[in-house]
């Protein structure tokens, strides 16, 4: 039951970082990271009362969501390429990957024909790491307009994976990053963009101390993967 452990530990580190920033603790949702991981330990983390979860690739989200129960809540968190869409599309709550204005608009004209209305997070590539995905900070400032024209899309907020640091401290400044970029987004484009998608299990207590309304953790509760 080392699973459980896990998820109580980290639900807890979720609260008590909540807590340390005044925030309350239902203002972060805990999105639980099932990629590679198969259908039985899935199943032990819904007994534990979790319905929330993500997965990066649409292939295997899509063999995995039918061995669990229909009450889950599904996000892809992950790079989209355009001849997914229409898959993964009736699947899926929420969006975390989209990371260019032809990819939105691709989900914006499929999520109509679908009769659907995603929730998409903006990846932002926070430190211009050649080797990710992404949005530029500028980038985003400037489509902005063009994808809040996309009635099919509720566009949420944003989402960011860090570079990989040694500790949990390196991230904080890209966390503060993702939140500034937000707060001059909502400003500039008179919007509501609440959501911040940030931490992992290496830092999800600093972005939760930032402003992360999601944190998408998989190892810390799954164990590593092999
Ligand atoms: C794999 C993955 C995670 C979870 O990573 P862990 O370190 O296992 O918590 C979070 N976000 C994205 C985009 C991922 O691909």
């Amino acid at each position: 039951m080392y699973i459980h452990e896990n998820l109580k530990e980290v639900q807890l580190k979720i609260a008590e970082a909540a807590m340390k920033s005044h925030r309350l603790g239902e203002e972060v949702e805990l999105l639980v990271v099932s990629k590679t991981f198969d259908a039985d330990r899935v199943r032990e983390v819904v007994e534990a009362g979790q319905r929330l979860f993500g997965e990066n690739r649409v292939q295997e989200m899509l063999a995995k969501v039918p061995l669990l129960p229909d009450s889950l809540r599904w996000h892809l968190i992950g790079h989209l390429q355009s001849n997914k869409v229409r898959k993964v599309l009736p699947v899926v709550e929420a969006l975390h990957g989209i990371d260019s204005v032809a990819i939105a608009r691709d989900v914006q004209r499929i999520a109509g024909e679908l009769g659907l209305f995603p929730k998409v997070y903006l990846e932002v590539n926070v430190a211009g790491e050649a080797s990710k995905f992404g949005f530029t900070p500028e980038g985003v400032e400037a489509e902005l307009e063009e994808l809040l024209e996309l009635d099919r899309i509720e566009l949420v907020g944003l989402m960011c994976v860090p570079p990989v640091g040694r500790e949990a401290e390196d991230s904080r400044r890209y966390f503060v990053k993702l939140r500034e970029l937000r707060d001059r987004l909502e400003l500039r484009g008179g919007v509501k963009l609440p959501g911040l998608s940030m931490g992992m299990s290496g830092d999800y207590a600093v972005a939760v101390e930032e402003g992360a309304t999601v944190v998408r953790v998989g190892s810390a509760i799954f164990g590593r993967r092999g």
